[in-house]
């Protein structure tokens, strides 16, 4: 079942099912997309059709973050918000326990690399076939490191569009895979950035952390959930 805001489909799915739904498209036949859509994303989607069309396109959009829960609350959807940092953490640990192949392309080497060694540490049996840091200018060169590597979880931290168009043009080259854009999970996984206090998460405000901790974010972030839920509001009123 999916739930529309700004025109855009988001599946409305637990955290559960979605992972059970990210299973079933990592077993299936294709490069899946899945990508973790929040408010910046849904607005630089308005202005850029190309971003527009991978978004229309993927196999699975799940809502990250607490801007896109009120947008949808606005829109008359009560869906729960999943942390894209969390989903792609729990689809390590289940890729673990079947040992399927993982590839983690993004991010700052040293970054790349410390957050793999500690995601060995935390998950037993992760089976990590490929990795490349984010820095580089030649996409064919990677999609044929991964077409010979096979994995089957490819997990992609370059920003955002970048990795969405990285992952939504690797769909006819690579083999089978579901692919995630995960933003700034390595920063967080390697211990450089440190995630928001459990108490900013529980509330939904770890984007104001951030903001608030990142000073150089703030400009472009803060204004961005006002402005956002606004168009919210009066998309809702223009169709009704
Ligand atoms: N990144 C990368 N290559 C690039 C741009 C960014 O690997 O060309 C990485 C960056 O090092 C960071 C992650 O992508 O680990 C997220 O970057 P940023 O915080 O700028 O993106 P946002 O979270 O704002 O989408």
């Amino acid at each position: 079942m999916s739930v529309e805001l700004l025109g855009f489909n988001i599946d409305d799915l637990t955290f559960d099912k979605g992972i059970e739904k990210a299973k079933l498209l990592i077993d299936s036949a294709k490069v899946s997309q899945v990508i973790t859509i929040n408010p910046e994303m849904l607005q630089n989607a308005e202005k850029d059709s190309n971003f527009a069309n991978i978004i229309n396109n993927a196999e699975m959009v799940i809502p990250d973050g607490i801007g896109v829960e009120i947008g949808l609350k606005l829109s008359g959807y009560k869906v729960k918000r999943i942390p894209g940092v969390d989903f792609s953490k729990k689809l390590l640990k289940e890729s673990a326990i079947s040992s399927i192949p993982v590839a983690i392309i993004g991010a700052k080497e040293e970054v790349i690399v410390k957050a793999i060694e500690n995601l060995k540490k935390e998950i037993n049996g992760l089976n990590i076939v490929y990795y490349h840091n984010g820095y580089f200018s030649d996409d064919n060169k990677i999609y044929a490191e991964l077409k010979q590597k096979s994995p089957k979880l490819i997990l992609v931290a370059l920003g955002s569009p970048k990795q969405e168009e990285f992952i939504y043009n690797a769909k006819n080259i690579i083999n089978p895979a579901l692919m995630i854009g995960i933003g700034g999970s390595l920063d967080v996984w390697s211990g450089y950035v440190k995630r928001a206090p459990k108490i900013f998460q529980i509330l939904g405000l770890e984007w104001l952390y951030r903001t608030i901790s990142q000073p150089s974010r703030f400009k472009r972030i803060f204004p961005t959930l006002p402005m956002f839920l606004i168009k919210v509001l009066t998309y809702k009123n223009k169709i009704l």
